[in-house]
C-alpha cells in the first residue's frame, strides 16, 4: 500500500528493468545484473545504513536486449518507487535483489547524466494519496461502484489464504479509489503490454476502462475453470484437483497465477511444515525456542509475496540448522595423542610438547577454560595442519576462520536483521557449517585483523573468545544466544607484533621459528612426497626423490623458513612425472640417473623397436619408462628449469661497498644485501629501499660513528679531513618493495661503508646483525634463531652476532650450529675485523680504536 503522503523528488536516479512493469501501490522483486543499475545500488542504496526515504524511478526499457544503454528505448512515464528491501550479497561477487514499492507515476522530462547510471528530472503525474476528495463526476463514479464490485468477486475466487482475502478487501474499501486500477492490475494476469497501457493511463477514467477487462477476463477464466473441475470431478473422482494459486512475484516481478495438481501440492505449505518440524527436532533451547516459534506463526500468517517472507525464512532455516544440541563425542586418548600428533608431523617439539600439556589439562579438568593457543609464525610450518591434528585427536569437527583483513565487527557477529543483505557472522556460519556444538575452529591470521569505522573486529573476537561471556554469545542476525562455550579456539598468526594487544593478552604465544634445510628433507621424505604422490595418482613403484635430488630442490629451488614452496615444486615435479608415466614416454633426458638400471639396446629392442623408431628424435628412448623414475639432479634441473637460488651471495659479494645483513620478518628470517655507492657530491646521505624511520637513523649513526673513527681506519689520510667531504652516499637495501625497519641493520652499514671507502671487500661467507650506538657498541637484536637459519639456507657459514645474543645460541639446532662460525663482537671493531679478511682493518689501527673506546 503507499504511504500517505508522498512528494517525490524533482530528480530521480532511474532503475532500468526490463519485460516488467512496476505500477503505484504494488511491489517488485528486481534482481539487478545490468552494469548500470549495479551501479545505481552501489551508489544509492548501498552507501545507506537505512532504506527509508530512498526513493528511486524505475522505468521500463521496451529495447530488446535489457543490457542496452541507450535510453531512447526506455518508456517516458515510470514509477517513483521506496526501496523496501536488498537481499543478496557482496561476495564473491555482487548480486543484489531490490524489492521495490511504487508510490506514484512520474515522466521523464530530460537526463540530468546518463553514465553510469540515468538520473533524470522528472514531473509527477499522479495526485498525491491523501490530495484525492473523492470522485465527483457521476460517471466516473458508476464506473468505480462496478470496479469494486467485480474487484470484490474476484477476491473470492482467488485460491488465496483467508488473511490475504481479509487484506484485500480491507484495501478495496480503504484505498483512495485512484489506486484501486494500479493494484489490481498488479494482482491479475495480464500482459507486458496491457500493464505499460495501465501505467500510460494518467487519467483516473482511462485507468479504470483499462483494467476493469482485465478483472472482468480473470473472473471469466477462473469460472471456467471451476466449471471444468466440477465436470471432471463428476467424471473421475480420481483426477488429480485443479486450483489456482497465487504465486509470489517471481523474476521481473511479475506475479502469476497458475494451475496446479495435487502432485505439485502446495509446496509453501509444505516447506514451512518441513521447516517446523526441522526446528522441532533442533531441540532448540528456550529462548531459541521461542523466538523460533514466534517468527514460524508470523511465517505461516504472511503470504509469500511479502518482501519479509524470504527473510523470516531464512532466518528460521539458519535456527533450525545450528548445532544447538549436536556435539561430537568426547574422545581423547592422551597416550595415544603423540603418536598422532608424531604420526602427521615431522619436529615441532616444542609445540608438540605444549600441545600436549594442553590436551592433558583438558583431560584432568574436563573445560577448556585457560588461555586460547596461539601458534605464531612464518608461513608453511604447519601451524594450520597441527590445528587440524588436534581436532583429529579430541574427535571434533575443523573449521577454519580466516580473519585476515577482516575490518568490520559484523563479520564476526553478524549483521542485524534490519539491514541491507544482513546475515549472520562467521562464528554462526561456521557452526552452522559443521553441524555440531563443539568443533575446533582455527582462527587464522589474527594479525591481520583490521580497524575500520564499521567497528572493531579484535573486540568483537574477544567477546568470542571470553570464557565469561561466549556461553552466552550473542550473534546480531541470530539475535538469540549461543553457547560457544564448547568451541574449542586456536589461533595462528605471523607475528605477534600486530595483534591487538587486549586479544594478546588472552593467549598464550608458542612459536614456530621455521625449519632447517635437514628437517625440510625429512619432512619431504615422510610426510610431503608421500601426500604429493598420492594426490597426483602416483606410487613409490613409479617415482622416487633421490637424496640430492630433494637437497637440490630444498637448497635451489626454495628459500623460505617453511615447506610450502617446496611442497609445490615436489608438485611440479609430481605433474610433469604422471604425464610421462601416463604417456608411457621416457623421462625426461634423465639418463644420468637411469643408465645403470636401463636394459641394454639388445635387450629392449624386441619389445619396443616400433616406438623407439617413431620416436627417433628422443634418444636414449626406453619405452615404456624404466620405472621407478628416479629424481636426481639432472632431472630436477630437467622439470624445474635452471636453480633460482645459486651462488647469490658470492657473486654479489665480489666488490666493495656490498654486505649480508640478516633481517626478520614475518616470513622468517631473511639475508639482505646492503649496497652503497659514493659519488661527489656535498656529503648528503641518500637511502633507499622502503625504510622505517629507526632504520635511516641506524644509517645516520654508521656514518657518523665511521667519520669520527675514519683517521684510525685509514679511510682519510690526516686528522681534520672529513670522510664525506666532497662526497655523497647512497645506500641501498634492496629486496623488492617489502618494508623494513628496526635497528638490527647497524652493524651491516657500518662494515658496508667501511668497505665502500677502503675500497677492501667483504667476506662472501659472512652475514651480520646487531645494532649499534654512537660510541661503537653492539647491542643485542631479536629473532635470532630465525636469522640464523635464513643465513645457514642461503650458504652463509660465518655469522657476525652481537655478544649479548649469545645466550640464544642454544635454540639453534645442534646440525645446524655445528655447520656455523658464530663471531661474538662486543664492539664494532670486533664486526670490522670478522668482515674483513685482506688485512683490513690493520692490527695498528685496531688497538688505536680499542684504545679510544
Ligand atoms: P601454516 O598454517 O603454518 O601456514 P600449513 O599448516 O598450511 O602452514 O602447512 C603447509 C604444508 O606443510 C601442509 O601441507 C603441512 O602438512 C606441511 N607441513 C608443515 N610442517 C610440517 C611438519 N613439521 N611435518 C609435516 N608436514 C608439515
Amino acid at each position: 500500500m503507499a504511504p500517505r503522503s508522498v512528494r517525490i523528488p524533482s530528480r530521480l536516479p532511474i532503475l532500468v528493468v526490463s519485460g516488467g512493469v512496476l505500477l503505484p501501490g504494488s511491489s517488485m522483486r528486481i534482481p539487478v545484473h545490468a552494469p548500470r543499475n549495479m551501479q545505481l545500488v552501489k551508489n544509492h542504496v548501498m552507501k545507506r545504513n537505512s532504506l527509508s526515504s530512498i526513493i528511486i524511478g524505475v522505468a521500463t526499457t521496451t529495447s530488446k536486449d535489457p543490457q542496452t544503454e541507450d535510453l531512447a528505448a526506455l518508456h517516458e512515464i515510470g514509477t517513483a518507487a521506496v526501496v523496501a528491501q536488498v537481499t543478496g550479497t557482496n561476495w564473491p561477487k555482487p548480486a543484489y535483489t531490490l524489492l521495490v514499492t511504487g508510490l506514484c507515476r512520474f515522466k521523464v522530462v530530460d537526463f540530468v547524466q546518463e553514465m553510469p547510471y540515468p538520473i533524470a528530472h522528472v514531473t509527477q503525474l499522479d495526485k498525491l494519496p491523501g490530495d484525492l476528495t473523492d470522485v465527483s463526476d457521476d460517471e466516473l463514479a458508476t464506473l468505480l461502484d462496478t470496479f469494486k464490485e467485480k474487484a470484490h468477486v474476484l477476491v473470492d475466487m482467488l485460491d488465496i489464504t483467508v488473511p490475504v482475502v481479509a487484506k484485500l478487501k480491507k484495501m478495496l474499501d480503504s484505498l483512495p479509489s485512484q489506486h484501486l486500477p494500479d493494484v489490481f492490475a498488479s494482482i491479475v494476469k495480464a500482459s507486458y503490454k496491457e500493464k505499460l497501457q495501465v501505467l500510460d493511463a494518467v487519467d483516473l477514467r482511462e485507468r479504470f476502462e483499462k483494467t476493469l477487462p482485465l478483472l472482468i477476463r480473470q473472473i471469466e477464466g477462473l469460472r471456467l475453470l471451476q466449471n471444468s473441475k466440477e465436470q471432471g470431478n463428476k467424471k473421475n473422482k480420481k483426477r488429480p484437483d485443479v486450483r489456482i494459486v497465487v504465486k509470489p512475484p517471481g523474476e521481473g516481478g511479475k506475479r502469476s497465477i497458475r494451475i496446479v495438481g495435487d502432485q505439485d501440492d502446495d509446496g509453501e505449505v509444505d516447506e514451512i511444515a518441513e521447516l517446523e518440524n526441522k526446528i522441532k527436532q533442533a531441540n532448540l533451547p528456550a529462548q531459541a525456542l521461542k523466538v523460533a516459534t514466534r517468527e514460524l506463526k508470523r511465517l505461516k500468517k504472511m503470504p509469500a509475496a511479502m518482501p519479509d517472507h524470504a527473510v523470516i525464512r531464512n532466518y528460521l532455516e539458519l535456527m533450525a540448522e545450528l548445532p544447538w544440541s549436536k556435539s561430537s563425542p568426547y574422545q581423547l586418548d592422551i597416550t595415544h595423542a603423540r603418536e598422532d600428533l608424531d604420526a602427521d608431523h615431522y619436529g615441532l617439539d616444542k609445540l608438540k610438547q605444549r600441545v600436549m600439556e594442553y590436551l592433558a589439562v583438558r583431560q584432568l579438568k574436563n573445560n577448556l577454560r585457560g588461555p586460547i593457543l596461539c601458534f605464531v609464525g612464518p608461513p608453511g610450518v604447519g601451524k594450520t595442519s597441527v590445528g587440524r591434528s588436534i581436532a583429529q585427536i579430541l574427535g571434533r569437527e575443523f573449521h577454519r576462520i580466516s580473519l585476515g583483513g577482516v575490518v568490520d565487527s559484523s563479520d564476526i557477529r553478524g549483521h542485524r536483521r534490519t539491514y541491507i543483505g544482513s546475515m549472520p557472522g562467521r562464528v554462526i556460519q561456521g557452526l552452522r557449517t559443521v553441524g555440531t556444538n563443539n568443533p575446533l575452529f582455527l582462527l587464522d591470521e589474527v594479525d591481520k585483523l583490521g580497524r575500520s569505522l564499521q567497528g572493531d573486529p579484535a573486540s568483537a573476537l574477544l567477546e568470542v573468545l571470553d570464557p565469561e561471556q561466549n556461553a552466552h554469545f550473542t550473534d546480531h542476525y541470530l539475535n538469540v544466544p549461543f553457547d560457544l562455550s564448547q568451541v574449542i579456539f586456536i589461533a595462528t598468526a605471523n607475528t605477534t607484533a600486530t595483534i591487538p594487544p587486549a586479544l594478546l593478552d588472552r593467549m598464550e604465544v608458542i612459536s614456530v621459528p621455521g625449519y632447517t634445510q635437514e628437517e625440510k628433507h625429512h619432512i619431504a621424505t615422510r610426510h610431503l612426497v608421500p601426500k604429493q604422490l598420492k594426490e597426483h595418482g602416483l606410487t613409490g613403484e613409479q617415482l622416487q626423490f633421490s637424496e640430492e635430488g630433494l637437497k637440490t630442490i630444498i637448497g635451489r629451488y626454495t628459500r623460505e623458513a617453511g615447506v610450502r614452496t617446496l611442497e609445490r615444486r615436489l608438485g611440479a615435479v609430481c605433474r610433469a612425472v604422471a604425464v610421462k608415466v601416463a604417456e608411457g614416454l621416457p623421462k625426461p633426458k634423465q639418463q644420468a640417473a637411469e643408465n645403470k638400471e636401463v636394459p641394454s639396446k639388445e635387450e629392449d629392442k624386441s619389445e619396443e623397436v616400433h616406438a623407439a623408431e617413431e620416436d627417433i628424435k628422443v634418444p636414449h628412448v626406453d619405452h615404456p619408462p624404466n620405472l621407478p623414475i628416479v629424481i636426481d639432479d639432472h632431472a630436477v634441473k630437467d622439470i624445474l628449469g635452471p636453480p633460482v637460488f645459486e651462488h647469490e651471495v658470492s657473486q654479489r659479494l665480489n666488490q666493495p661497498g656490498v654486505a649480508v645483513g640478516l633481517a626478520w620478518t614475518p616470513m622468517g628470517g631473511e639475508i639482505m644485501f646492503v649496497e652503497a655507492t659514493r659519488m661527489d657530491g656535498d656529503g648528503q646521505l641518500t637511502l633507499t629501499g622502503q625504510l622505517g624511520d629507526v632504520m635511516k637513523e641506524s644509517a645516520q649513526l654508521a656514518i657518523s660513528w665511521l667519520r669520527s673513527n675514519a683517521l684510525e681506519y685509514g679511510l682519510v689520510q690526516k686528522s681534520g679531513q672529513d670522510l664525506m667531504e666532497n662526497t655523497d652516499v647512497h645506500i641501498h637495501f634492496p629486496a623488492g618493495a617489502i618494508g623494513k625497519d628496526g635497528p638490527s641493520a647497524g652493524v651491516t652499514i657500518v662494515t658496508v661503508l667501511a668497505s665502500l671507502f677502503s675500497g677492501h671487500v667483504v667476506r662472501s661467507d659472512t652475514a651480520m646483525t646487531g645494532e649499534i650506538t654512537l660510541r661503537g657498541v653492539v647491542l643485542p637484536v631479536g629473532g635470532i634463531k630465525e636469522k640464523v637459519l635464513a643465513a645457514h639456507r642461503a650458504g652463509i657459514t660465518r655469522i657476525i652476532l652481537p655478544k649479548r645474543n649469545e645466550k640464544d645460541l642454544q635454540d639453534i639446532p645442534s646440525n645446524v650450529r655445528k655447520e656455523l662460525t658464530f663471531i661474538l663482537a662486543d664492539q664494532l671493531c670486533d664486526v670490522l675485523k670478522a668482515a674483513f679478511d685482506d688485512g683490513f682493518p690493520s692490527s695498528k689501527q685496531d688497538r688505536a680504536v680499542s684504545s679510544k673506546l
